[in-house]
C-alpha cells in the first residue's frame, strides 16, 4: 500500500466525520448529503484509491482532462462522474458521452445541446443536470444569471432528455468561510421558490467546497464538493 493511498483513505474518513457533524449540529442526517470528490488536476490513480476507500461521486472540471483520465480507469461499478466546471457548448456532445451529470448548465442553448448528444448517444435514462448561477455577479466565474434562472429553468426542464434536479453555485473565494453564508442561504431561496414556480421538486444544492462544507450543511447543501481536503493541494497552474 502507497502513503499516499493511505493520506486519501484517512483525509477521506476525516471528511465524512466532520460531514456527519455538521448535519448533526444542523438536525439532519448525513445520508442527505452527497459528498462528491473533486478530482480535477488529480492523477487517475488517485480517483482509484478513492474509490477503494469507498467514495462514488467524483467532480472533474475539464472534458479533455477526464477523457484522458477515464481511459485508465475501466471498472469503477457504481461510481458516478459529475462535469461540475464550465462547459463550451462545442464540447457539450462530449461531455454527454462521459459523465454522469453536468451540474454547470448556464443557459438554455448549452442545454438543448446536451439533450440532444445524451439523445443520440445514451438513448434510455436522463441526464441529470444542475443549473450553475452567477451568485455574486463575480466577472471571472459562470452561471445563468439569477433573473434568467426561471425562464432557463422552464425550458430545461422540457428537455425530455434532461432531468434537472437543482442548483449549483461557487461563491466568491474568501479567507472567511463564514463570509459564504448569505450565497448559500440565497442560492437555497432560489431553489425553493423555483421550485414553487415550476411546481415539481428541485431536490439538489450542490454547494460547499473544502474550506467551507460544514457552513453549507448548516445551510442546506444535499451535495458538497470537497477537492484538497480529500486529495491534497492541487499542482499550481
Ligand atoms: C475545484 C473545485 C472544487 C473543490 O475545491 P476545494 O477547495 O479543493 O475543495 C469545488 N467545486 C468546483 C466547481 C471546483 O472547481
Amino acid at each position: 500500500m502507497t502513503v499516499s493511498r493511505n493520506v486519501i483513505r484517512e483525509n477521506l474518513a476525516c471528511v465524512r466525520e466532520r460531514i456527519v457533524n455538521a448535519a448533526r449540529r444542523a438536525g439532519r442526517s448525513e445520508k442527505e448529503i452527497t459528498l462528491i470528490g473533486v478530482s480535477k488536476t488529480q492523477p487517475a490513480e488517485a480517483i482509484r484509491e478513492a474509490y477503494e476507500a469507498g467514495l462514488r461521486h467524483f467532480g472533474e472540471n475539464r472534458v479533455q482532462e477526464w477523457e484522458g483520465k477515464r481511459e485508465s480507469l475501466k471498472e469503477l461499478p457504481g461510481a458516478v462522474f459529475h462535469l461540475i466546471g464550465h462547459l463550451q457548448s462545442n464540447k457539450a456532445t462530449r461531455a454527454a458521452k462521459i459523465f454522469d451529470c453536468v451540474d454547470s448548465v448556464d443557459d438554455v442553448p448549452l442545454a438543448q445541446r446536451l439533450q440532444r448528444a445524451h439523445q443520440e448517444t445514451a438513448g434510455a435514462g436522463r441526464l441529470r443536470v444542475l443549473i450553475e448561477v452567477h451568485i455574486a455577479n463575480e466577472v471571472a466565474k459562470s452561471g445563468a444569471e439569477i433573473e434568467q434562472l426561471p425562464d432557463a429553468a422552464k425550458r430545461i426542464v422540457e428537455l425530455p432528455g434532461l432531468d434537472l434536479a437543482g442548483l449549483m453555485c461557487i461563491p466568491p473565494f474568501s479567507d472567511d468561510a463564514g463570509a459564504a453564508r448569505p450565497y448559500f442561504r440565497k442560492l437555497r431561496d432560489l431553489r425553493d421558490n423555483l421550485a414553487r414556480q415550476l411546481q415539481r421538486e428541485l431536490p439538489v444544492l450542490s454547494m460547499g467546497m473544502s474550506h467551507d462544507f460544514e457552513l453549507a450543511i448548516e445551510e442546506g447543501t444535499t451535495e458538497v464538493r470537497v477537492g484538497t481536503a480529500i486529495f491534497g493541494a492541487r499542482p499550481a497552474k
